[in-house]
């Protein structure tokens, strides 16, 4: 089990994949997980900081994050990553019986695949502390800005920024499960890295 964390931009969901690729592992993109709930609660009208309302939607809401993401049947892979989910999904991953529920859902994956790349905020740190390796990625604001704004084709570069420092803050201040480095955890530096340079960096922590 490969545990990787770290802010919006630093190359989690890059770095994951690629390592998984070059160890034959499943990969688990958690934050497209938080983003399902996030993008459920916009379709059904519910205010995605009502914490009763979110807590009784994710319950009941089924989601599969793979290639795709399709959450009650629908492909969500494109809608999970535009701004208004972006914007949504900070209210969401605080609300603490999310955070359950999907810890529980990850944990189940973790259980069946035997061996895995789970990325996310908590993994390190909640829901696999016992992993056999904790990564936490980091890269410079300006890099992890220019790395988004490329990613997402989001209109403007001042608005990704501004998203991504707002999420920041809000991810590395809330009481339920903040992002941290976890206990155990290395450090990697990915600004002036190549993926193959980090991926091996990760590999060669087994
Ligand atoms: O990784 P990504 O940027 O897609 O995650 C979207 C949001 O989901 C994060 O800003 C964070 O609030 C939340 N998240 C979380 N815990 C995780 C993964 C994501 O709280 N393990």
């Amino acid at each position: 089990m490969i545990a990787i964390d770290g802010p919006a931009g630093s190359g989690k969901s890059t770095v994951a994949r690629a390592v998984a690729a070059r160890l034959g592992l499943n990969h688990l993109d958690t934050g497209a997980m938080y983003r399902s709930v996030a993008f459920a609660a916009l379709r059904d009208g519910i205010d995605p900081s009502d914490d009763t309302a979110v807590a009784a939607l994710v319950q009941r809401l089924s989601i599969e994050v793979d290639e795709w993401v399709i959450v009650d049947g629908e492909d969500a892979t494109e809608a999970i990553r535009g701004s208004a989910v972006s914007v949504a999904v900070s209210a969401v991953a605080q609300n603490q019986a999310v955070r359950t529920e999907l810890v529980r859902r990850q944990r189940a994956w973790a259980d069946e695949q035997g061996g895995g790349v789970m990325e996310g905020r908590d993994i390190g740190s909640v829901v696999l502390p016992d992993a056999d390796v904790k990564v936490y990625l980091t890269a410079s604001d300006s890099e992890r800005a220019r790395r988004r704004a490329g990613e997402s084709g989001q209109p403007g570069h001042d608005e990704v920024v501004a998203d991504l420092a707002r999420r920041d803050q809000v991810d590395s201040s809330r009481a339920a499960s903040p992002l941290v480095v976890a206990d155990g955890a290395v450090v990697l530096d990915t600004t002036d890295r190549t993926v193959d340079e980090v991926v091996d960096a990760v590999v060669a922590l087994l």
